[in-house]
């Protein structure tokens, strides 16, 4: 639908009848409202484009059970815990779904990213971390870090996909969000890199603020995606070479999976 033509409907449903002398009750306030309201969360699923009805929220019921996730809590072994262990303690890693490349879900996830839809984000991670709070995944933990991003990289695309994630977590848990990692300096994309390439880029990148806030605490990286995970490496580095008693888990809306 072309939004350009929303103001010349009428905005209070159920009416959407073309605007007409007896629809101008609406208020100006209540047109803006809901026009603002249909560009957060526009009444259509994100996934399949049919309308949403009573009930459901930007993915329609039958695209929310198709979402391909991985459960990848309840495996043992984890197949993203073991993608991370390396030179730093991960403690518990665990990601909502599978991120195909092509796939109409991780389109859903690109189109939260670059078509300023961050409210996508919060969306997943809070039903997901809704999910895994019941199942006590969040014991123990302190609370959430999302992946920094560079100011100037921020002020392009106008947010930080990360923080939009660990806002749908704290939307579900309650934990604070700690601000204790900057992005030290820009860095081009990891998207088109390989596993030493992004690993390369991310060395470095990231640095701890005030590291005695953190100090014993176990603290919940979150980000959107987990490729080859250099990037959530590079934060937990960065975190326990400040913070060398700080414990750290990892939280992603998706994991590519690796042949
Ligand atoms: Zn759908």
């Amino acid at each position: 639908m072309n939004r350009r033509w929303l103001p010349a409907l009428c905005v209070r449903r159920p009416c959407r009848l073309p605007m007409r002398p007896k629809c101008m009750a609406g208020s100006l306030i209540d047109r803006a409202a809901a026009y603002v309201a249909d560009l957060v969360f526009p009444h259509v699923c994100a996934v399949c484009g049919r309308s949403l009805v009573a009930g459901e929220e930007v993915l329609c019921l039958h695209c929310r059970s198709a979402l391909p996730q991985t459960h990848m809590h309840l495996m043992s072994p984890n197949p993203l815990e073991e993608r991370l262990v390396g030179t730093v303690p991960v403690e518990r890693a665990v990601a909502y779904c599978h991120y195909d490349r092509g796939s109409a879900y991780a389109r859903l996830i690109q189109h939260a990213k670059y078509h300023g839809r961050p409210v996508i984000m919060r969306w997943l991670a809070r039903r997901y971390a809704a999910g895994l709070h019941r199942e006590g995944f969040f014991d123990g933990i302190d609370g959430i870090l999302p992946v920094p991003m560079h100011f100037l990289k921020r002020m392009r695309r106008g947010f930080n996909q990360a923080e939009w994630v660990a806002r749908g977590v704290q939307d579900a848990t309650g934990l604070p969000m700690f601000d204790n990692l900057v992005a030290a300096h820009g860095h081009s994309s990891q998207t088109r890199r390989g596993g030493f390439g992004r690993w390369q880029n991310a060395q470095s990148l990231y640095k701890t603020v005030r590291p005695g806030d953190i100090d014993g605490l176990h603290l919940l990286i979150v980000d959107d995606v987990v490729t080859t995970g250099a990037t959530v490496l590079a934060c937990a580095a960065a975190l326990r070479q400040a913070s060398p008693t700080a414990r750290l888990s990892v939280l992603a809306i998706a994991s590519a999976r690796m042949s």
